[in-house]
């Protein structure tokens, strides 16, 4: 690792952080108890609130407040965090992800083996 790999930036912490935000959907309970339910929203705020780039942090929880945190299924909290994710590449001028897609990408894994 040269110097600049660490700390992480924004970058690495974003992609990281993404990456375990799309993890956790594609274990969520396909059909959540109401505790399961309250817990990841709850998660959810609490991680809006601590994410450690505080202008990251600042708009995400103003997202939060905006768009109402979707969870009474994994594929409904799955699409609600795909939603949120685009917002933020929309805001950085990067290209949006097709939401359909989100379970073939975090979930079960590209037709084709690639895991971009
Ligand atoms: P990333 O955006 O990190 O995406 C990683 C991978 O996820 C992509 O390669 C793609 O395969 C997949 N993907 C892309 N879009 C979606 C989607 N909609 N749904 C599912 N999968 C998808 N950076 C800033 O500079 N300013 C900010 O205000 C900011 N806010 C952030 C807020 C949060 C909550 C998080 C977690 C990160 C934030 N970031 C912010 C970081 C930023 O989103 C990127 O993570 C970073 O710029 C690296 O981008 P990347 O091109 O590697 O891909």
């Amino acid at each position: 690792a040269t110097p600049k790999d660490c700390p992480a930036d924004v970058e690495t912490l974003g992609r990281n952080t993404w990456t375990l935000l799309h993890s956790i959907a594609a274990t969520y309970p396909t059909t959540p108890t109401t505790t399961e339910q309250s817990d990841i929203t709850n998660f959810m705020r609490l991680f809006a609130k601590l994410y450690p780039c505080w202008v990251c942090a600042e708009d995400f929880q103003k997202y939060i407040e905006k768009e109402k945190i979707r969870a009474q299924s994994r594929d409904e909290f799955g699409n609600w965090l795909c939603e949120a994710h685009n917002e933020v590449n929309k805001k950085l001028g990067k290209p949006t992800f097709d939401c359909s897609k989100w379970q073939e990408r975090w979930r079960t894994g590209w037709k084709d083996g690639r895991c971009d």
